[in-house]
């Protein structure tokens, strides 16, 4: 597997059509020197047909920020695969923290999700991790057994291929506690003995922190939130990726 798998951008509920566009045309060429799908950026539905127009021929893949698990269906509010396949999606995010937390997300859920994409060929990027409370009763590796075992049933090692992890401590993400490298590596070393994936960390990555965290042998690349809303912070992160791969 390639040392630097991917550097993902979860731009949340921000930007508009015009603030991504912008920030496209002056991101766009700042990375033309990185490889194809090393960088990805996961937009707001709403935002995708415009970030995928204006990435299109770039290096820069793009990718829903969630969808859901039926082919279609009276679905109020959601996003289908069809519909992400069909205005040029080629990518996921699956079971991030805020869709756990805020729309009672399940491993159950997240394997259905997953099931989905690898039906049609879309690359999920697979979120887990422990909230606080979690790690300071010691049960941070059975959090990441439980969540990697329930969102892995039934994808066997031949599929699992296409599937990038993102380990993201559920207390540093957005609240600038960025997990030392070591708490990083400590947890990739665990998710890669359970699967043979690329494991991405997440968590308040910004350009000041990021090298030590690439430095490290197991952590394969980054999903940043905050720091992918900014332009010179994105590309800086991609940057300090380069120079590991
Ligand atoms: C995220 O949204 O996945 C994330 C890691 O956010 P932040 O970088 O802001 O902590």
């Amino acid at each position: 597997m390639p040392r630097t798998a991917m550097i993902a951008a979860n731009w949340k509920m921000y930007k508009t059509p015009a603030e991504a566009k912008a920030f496209l045309d002056a991101f766009l060429p700042l990375v033309a020197d990185h490889d194809r799908d090393a960088i990805a950026i996961f937009p707001s539905p709403v935002l995708l047909p415009t970030v995928i127009e204006v990435a299109k021929g770039s290096n820069v893949a793009v990718g829903a920020q969630n969808i859901h698990f039926a082919e279609e269906g009276a679905y109020t509010g959601e996003t289908s695969i069809g519909q992400l396949i069909a205005v040029g999606g080629t990518h996921t995010l699956i079971g991030h923290s805020e869709r756990r937390q805020y729309f009672a997300e399940t491993d159950a859920i997240v394997n259905k999700k997953l099931h989905t994409a690898l039906k049609h060929g879309i690359l999920p990027v697979v979120c887990i991790g422990e909230v606080l409370g979690e790690r300071e009763a010691g049960k941070t590796e059975e959090v990441l057994k439980t969540q990697v075992t329930g969102a892995f049933a039934g994808i066997t090692a031949e599929m699992a291929k296409p599937i990038v992890i993102a380990y993201e401590p559920v207390w540093a993400i957005g609240t600038g506690k960025t997990a030392t490298p070591a708490i990083a590596q400590e947890a990739h070393v665990l998710i890669k003995s359970l699967l043979g994936v690329p494991v991405l960390y997440g968590g308040s990555v910004t350009p000041g922190n990021a090298a030590d965290l690439f430095a490290q042998p197991d952590v394969d690349g980054a999903l940043v939130g905050g720091a992918s809303l900014d332009l010179e912070s994105f590309a800086a992160i991609c940057r300090a990726a380069a120079s590991h791969s």
